[in-house]
């Protein structure tokens, strides 16, 4: 059986060799899926726009100009633009400028709880009063935003949001997270 330091050290040893694997990893073929755009003058990285006549994958801007060159064409052949874009959809985050200029209710703005929200809401909901609890990354607002029936008491219920290193979420209105 080996120390503890010994595996540690073992461990450390096998990362690294992962890491030199990874550097050493040949580079995806122009024109593949997010890696260099297919077009021969062009090094833009991240190609997700696929061309259905080449059948290579296109920075955005070569995939526009593409798509203007051959938009009769493309119309008639496959029934759409010949470059279509095949990144997922970025997921909208709630925004504090989203919400001002929504004129509602921050928790009826943040209805699709849980959600990704920006530092602005995440600090309003901290700094908007002094907050509840503010713990770990964790924090809950100092205005209860509603009450459940309990029993015979009403359990305050706090809007509550969590950092995950330098993002935002919005998890919902929530029972108060306990200090002890
Ligand atoms: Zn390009």
């Amino acid at each position: 059986m080996k120390s503890a330091a010994g595996q540690f050290r073992d461990h450390i040893k096998n990362e690294q060799a992962i890491k030199r694997q990874s550097a050493d990893a040949p580079k995806p073929a122009k024109g593949s899926c997010n890696a260099e755009c297919n077009r021969k003058a062009c090094s833009n990285p991240n190609a997700t726009f696929f061309n259905f006549s080449t059948h290579k994958y296109y920075c955005r801007s070569c995939a526009m100009q593409i798509n203007e060159y051959n938009n009769a064409e493309a119309l008639e052949l496959f029934g759409h633009a010949l470059c279509i874009d095949t990144s997922p959809r970025q997921p909208r985050i709630k925004t504090l400028k989203g919400w001002e200029e929504s004129g509602l209710d921050l928790s009826k703005y943040l209805m699709a709880a849980p959600c990704e929200i920006d530092e602005g809401i995440f600090m309003h909901i901290g700094e908007a009063v002094a907050p509840y609890f503010c713990a770990g990354d964790f924090v809950q607002c100092g205005e209860p935003d509603t009450h459940l029936e309990w029993g015979l008491e009403l359990m305050p219920l706090r809007m509550t949001a969590v950092q995950q290193g330098e993002r935002y979420f919005y998890l919902g209105v929530l029972p108060e997270f306990s200090n002890e």
